[in-house]
């Protein structure tokens, strides 16, 4: 069976996506343009997201004293003797809120990025209170002849579990950040985590709905996992029964349920998250890969013939 979204796999996974968009393989290059976060300086708040550790989000290959050209040439030096499957790629500005600093500032970096040879386009990721009109005219300009999306973390669609993370915004900001983005004809993405303190399995099942009636273009799943050194992780170990660290297995089965729910021609970028070990409170959960976990959730879809949509009350 061809699904809506033109392939057989069950759901709308974002490699395909990629292939029909660019018409062959695009690979992302993270950078680090040495943005901070406004949850941290002091814009919106100093202590950060209680799952928040800056190390564990600043990885070893972000180097913010070495320029966005220079990034790049690295990056794209590294995967074309690596791998040779693409000479096309993407900017991604990853860590920290990457709209956060005054618009010229903005507008030299990306466009720095833009003028390196084989980069295609932008992925920038930042949070829903760190966009404004002048920005987002700017990025719809850039849009016109460029792929740019912006990548929003929403975590959560309860304010309740938003204000008990910290993250500083509400749930309308992200409404809000993802209408003016997707008005402006500008790519929208969204970051997810499930098993945040105070949710049940039943609130996370029930955001399926709330994200499909989002203008979203893509997103990424991931499970939660407790970081060392958070507000998170000492949370965890005096309340530990507040947290839903889900099992593989149980996971696999809430992301299948979770995606016969979702919009179809919403685009799964990543189902679950990997964190290194040496930043976990504890062991490991799932001692597999990601490229598992995803073969496994499919031939989980197909026992069950489920696919993303099946479900979904608006069929397009
Ligand atoms: S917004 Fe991002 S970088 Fe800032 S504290 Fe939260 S998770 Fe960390």
């Amino acid at each position: 069976m061809i699904y809506p979204w033109g392939h057989k796999r069950r759901f709308n996974a974002y490699s395909e996506y990629f292939r029909s968009t660019f018409g062959h393989r695009v690979q992302k290059l993270s950078i680090d343009a040495g943005f901070s976060c406004p949850n941290r300086d002091g814009t919106v708040g100093t202590g950060g997201c209680t799952y928040c550790n800056s190390e564990a989000f600043n990885p070893s290959y972000c180097q913010p004293h070495k320029s966005v050209t220079q990034q790049l040439n690295e990056g794209i030096e590294f995967h074309s003797k690596r791998y040779r499957r693409t000479d096309q790629y993407l900017a991604y500005f990853q860590p920290y809120s990457n709209t956060h600093a005054p618009l010229q500032h903005l507008q030299k970096l990306y466009e720095e990025a833009l003028h390196t040879p084989g980069i295609v386009g932008l992925v920038i990721g930042t949070r829903p209170d760190c966009v404004d009109e002048r920005k987002l005219d700017y990025l719809a300009k850039l849009s016109e002849e460029n792929y740019v999306i912006v990548e929003y973390g929403i975590e959560s669609c309860y304010d309740k579990t938003l204000k008990r993370i910290n993250r500083g915004h509400t749930f309308a900001d992200t409404v809000r950040a993802l209408e003016e983005t997707a008005q402006r004809g500008i790519k929208t993405g969204g970051h997810m985590i499930f098993g945040l303190p105070g949710e049940t399995p039943g609130m996370m099942m029930s955001e399926a709905s709330v994200l499909s009636e989002l203008p979203l273009d893509t997103v990424k799943f991931h499970q939660l996992q407790i970081v060392k050194d958070t507000i998170m992780a000492e949370e965890y170990i005096n309340r530990p029964e507040e947290f839903k660290l889900f099992e593989l297995d149980e996971y696999l089965q809430h992301m299948a349920d979770f995606l016969t729910l979702l919009r179809p021609d919403i685009v799964i970028e990543r189902i679950a998250g990997e964190v290194p070990p040496a930043f976990l409170l504890e062991p490991p959960r799932w001692k597999i890969r990601y490229d598992q976990v995803l073969q496994k959730l499919e031939k989980l879809m197909m026992e069950q013939d489920l696919w993303q949509g099946k479900s979904y009350k608006n069929k397009m």
